[in-house]
């Protein structure tokens, strides 16, 4: 039994603890970013390492889904969620309480 070699072995799973930990973060960073499953990831990473944060830097973005957590709604989404209405006449996305276009003066109907 040799105490430099306790030391050696101590040092190496504190990297290896602090690597881990390191691809842990990075996992559910890229996880986010490409909508998949960050919990799931985060599980991968914890029994593959750095592996599992390799093959999903790898991995191509999901698409994204209506309704997914990591899902942002765009311009036209607001249009539909009735932030924003889209102009009949120019097709130019304007605000939901807008009586008139701003970018091409048609005239909404009142709706209230
Ligand atoms: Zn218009």
């Amino acid at each position: 039994m040799d105490a430099s070699g306790y030391g050696v072995l101590g040092v190496g799973f504190i990297f290896w603890f602090i690597l881990v930990f390191v691809c842990l973060f990075v996992s559910a960073s890229i996880a986010k970013k490409k909508h998949r499953s960050v919990a799931g990831w985060v599980i991968l990473t914890l029994f593959l390492g750095i592996i599992a944060t390799i093959l999903l830097a790898l991995l191509p973005t999901r698409e994204k889904v209506v309704g997914s957590p990591g899902y942002f709604p765009t311009f036209s989404d607001e249009a539909v969620a009735g932030v924003s209405k889209k102009c009949p006449q120019c097709a130019e996305i304007v605000k939901a309480e807008a009586k008139i276009c701003r970018f091409c003066g048609y005239k909404f109907e009142a709706k209230q």
